[in-house]
């Protein structure tokens, strides 16, 4: 089925927001195995717009639009659509009720706001539609089918997008293609984008039905798997094999083939498996590092406490660093982070401590330590092992991959322990 997206707002093309919608809409779609070919963004004018929707519903089966179901003067897309495929819009009781019943609790909220007149605007629905209830805001999707052509009014902020995509358009695409799509991902961490794409040359280059489609994330490659059948046991016997095909290649940089899960929600799971309590001792990531870990519920299981020490002084005092390691080999030094590990395990009282001390500059740097050098360590019962890393970027660029990586180390010392464990 080919479908396009319409992304709405003259402040996307002004630059003024991202379009992330539009990125969503299409990993949405191509998880839904549609044929994506066009996309594209209009600003909040009438007659560009009914030019665009036209072209689309020419081109397209089914056509995504999002933004400019508000109420506003220039939420028009609701009625520029309906003017464009012939329908009628009529005022639909039920849409309204909604509205009636958010607006209240949206007063009783907000003490002094009013409910306006526009916005009984969004209760006027196109004549024969199917109304998808918006749950988290007054304006609910629409689906108006026509002459073997439909078009799906979604509106634009992105936490009403996503839950009423995945809730009731992504169940209603699925219904409505003739074949099943099964797909399966893979999420390896640890190996660079190009090395990843190198490895799967071939694989890529044979590929028909499934498809390997990579995307890479900071620090870390995404490939998503997948197979077009008649029954979802057959699209996962077809998976199957380059599954197992990819795990025989990338081995323990593989740390999920879930959809959902995190590197850092795979890291905490490992640590309760192994029931193993961790610290860390952050410098040039200044916490960011416990931040991903505290993103995952449940982490105060095993995540126990987070030091930042930023100066050296703080390393001294917190983690015991010694004087002479700062003052010999410098805080952005191997023997400093292996100190700092330990100093945090024994600071916490944990199993493991994993350290991080880097230069993130732009400033600072030498011959010897140019700007990118992270050193990090982890100690596993008074054992450490140290890792030097080099990045590239500016700072923020070095501190994300420094971060990243810190997950990847953590991920494969608390497998160590495990191992050494057994
Ligand atoms: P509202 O009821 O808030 O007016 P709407 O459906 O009319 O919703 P817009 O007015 O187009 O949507 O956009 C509202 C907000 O939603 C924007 O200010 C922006 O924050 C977000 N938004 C809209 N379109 C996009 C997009 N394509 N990508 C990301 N965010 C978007
Ligand atoms: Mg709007």
């Amino acid at each position: 089925m080919v479908t396009e997206i319409i992304s709405v707002g003259t402040e996307i093309l002004l630059g003024n927001i991202v379009n992330t919608n539009s990125a969503y809409l299409s990993e949405m779609c191509a998880r839904l195995g549609l044929s994506v070919y066009y996309e594209s963004v209009v600003g909040d004018n009438e007659k560009r717009m009914a030019q665009v929707i036209k072209t689309a519903l020419e081109r397209s089966d089914v056509v995504i639009l999002t933004g400019g179901l508000g109420p506003t003067e220039d939420d028009l897309t609701k009625e520029v659509t309906a003017q464009v495929m012939g329908v009628e819009l009529k005022e639909d009781k039920h849409v309204r009720k909604r509205i009636e019943k958010y607006m209240e609790i949206y007063a009783k909220n907000h003490a002094g706001r009013k409910i306006t007149a526009n916005n009984w605007k969004q209760a006027m629905v196109p004549e024969g539609a199917l109304v998808l209830e918006n749950s988290n805001g007054t304006a609910p999707g629409l689906i108006i089918e026509k002459d073997g052509k439909t078009a799906i009014l979604l509106p634009g902020p992105p936490n009403e997008l996503k839950p009423l995509f995945e809730e009731q358009v992504y169940p209603y695409l699925r219904k409505r293609q003739p074949h099943v799509i099964y797909s399966q991902m893979v999420k390896i961490a640890g190996i660079g984008e190009s090395q990843v794409a190198d490895e799967i040359k071939d694989l890529i280059h044979s590929q028909t039905n499934p498809t390997i489609a990579p995307y890479a994330k900071p620090g870390e490659v995404h490939l998503r798997i997948t197979a077009k059948a008649d029954s979802e046991k057959e699209g996962k016997k077809l998976v199957k094999p380059l599954v197992r095909e990819l795990k025989s290649r990338f081995g323990k940089n593989i740390y999920s083939t879930e959809e959902n899960k995190s590197l850092e929600e795979a890291v905490v799971e490992l640590l309760r498996d192994q029931n193993l309590t961790l610290s860390l001792a952050e410098s040039c990531t200044g916490g960011a590092v416990a931040a991903r870990i505290v993103n995952v519920p449940g982490a105060s299981e095993v995540f126990l406490n987070g030091y930042v020490t930023y100066s050296n002084k703080a390393k001294r005092k917190s983690l015991l660093v010694k004087k002479s390691t700062l003052k010999k080999e410098g805080a952005v030094s191997e023997k400093c982070a292996k100190e700092m590990a330990k100093g945090g395990c024994m600071a916490g009282k944990t199993d493991l401590c994993l350290s991080v001390t880097g230069l993130a500059g732009p400033e600072g740097g030498t011959k010897e330590t140019p700007v990118g050098t992270v050193y990090m360590g982890c100690c596993y019962r008074g054992k450490t092992t140290v890792q030097k890393f080099f990045f590239t970027g500016n700072r923020m660029r070095i501190r994300e991959q420094a971060v990243t990586s810190a997950l990847v180390m953590l991920r494969e010392c608390i497998m160590d322990a495990a191992a050494a464990d057994s």
